[in-house]
C-alpha cells in the first residue's frame, strides 16, 4: 500500500513539475504575432500606399495570413509579389486586377507651396520635409510614389512624375517568353521565406 501511495505521489509530483516547466517554456518561447504574416510582410514593397484596401503593408500581410484578404491585392507589388505570396502560402496564384503603373515619384512645385504641412501628415514614409509657412520638398530616395500626399494639398502643387530609371535600379527586362514566365513563377516558389 505504501509503495502504491509512493508511486502515486511521485508520479503526481513529476506531472506537476512537468506542467510548470511547460508553462514557463510557453511564456519564454512565446512567438509574438504571426510568423506567416511577418514573412508575407517582407515580400511587400513597403509603400504603405493603402491601394490594397488596408492601412499599410503590415495589416494587409496579417489579413492575407489569416485568409481575410487575397494574395493579389498589392497593386505596386504587381504579379511578382502576388506569385511570391502565393508560393509562400502554397495557394493558387490569382489574376492581377490592376497592373502596377511605372514607378512614380512626388514633386512639389515649391514656388506655389504655402507651407500648410498637410502633405507631411499624409506621407506614410516621411518622404517630405518642410516647415510651417515654408515651402516643402520631397526626399526622392524615400518617396514610394503612393500618391497619398496629392489629395490633401490645398493648392494642388504636388505632381506625380514617372521615376527616372537610374543605373542602380536598371535590370535587363525579362524576355516575354514562356521560359521567363516559368522563371518568375519558380522564383516566387523559391522565395527566401517560402516554407
Ligand atoms: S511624398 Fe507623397 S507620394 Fe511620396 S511617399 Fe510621401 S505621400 Fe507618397
Ligand atoms: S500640402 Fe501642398 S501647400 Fe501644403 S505644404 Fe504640402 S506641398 Fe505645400
Amino acid at each position: 500500500m505504501t509503495q502504491l501511495l509512493a508511486a502515486i505521489l511521485s508520479f503526481s509530483a513529476f506531472a506537476l513539475l512537468f506542467g510548470v516547466v511547460l508553462a514557463i517554456a510557453s511564456r519564454v518561447f512565446k512567438i509574438e504575432g504571426n510568423p506567416m504574416a511577418d514573412n508575407i510582410e517582407t515580400l511587400l514593397p513597403q509603400t504603405q500606399c493603402g491601394q490594397c484596401g488596408f492601412p499599410g503593408c503590415k495589416p494587409y500581410a496579417a489579413a492575407v495570413a489569416s485568409g481575410e484578404a487575397e494574395v493579389n491585392q498589392c497593386v505596386p507589388g504587381g504579379e511578382r509579389t502576388m506569385l511570391q505570396i502565393a508560393g509562400l502560402m502554397g495557394v493558387e496564384p490569382k489574376n492581377i486586377e490592376e497592373e502596377p503603373t511605372a514607378p512614380m515619384i512626388a514633386f512639389v512645385r515649391e514656388d506655389e507651396c504655402i507651407g500648410c504641412t498637410l502633405c507631411i501628415k499624409a506621407c506614410p514614409v516621411d518622404a517630405i520635409i518642410g516647415a510651417p509657412k515654408q515651402y516643402h520638398t520631397i526626399i526622392t530616395d524615400h518617396c514610394t510614389g503612393c500618391t497619398l500626399c496629392v489629395e490633401p494639398c490645398p493648392v494642388d502643387c504636388i505632381d506625380m512624375l514617372i521615376k527616372p530609371e537610374l543605373l542602380e535600379h536598371w535590370s535587363w527586362p525579362l524576355p516575354d517568353t514562356a521560359r521567363a514566365q516559368l522563371a518568375i513563377e519558380r522564383k516566387g516558389q523559391h522565395a527566401p521565406h517560402a516554407t
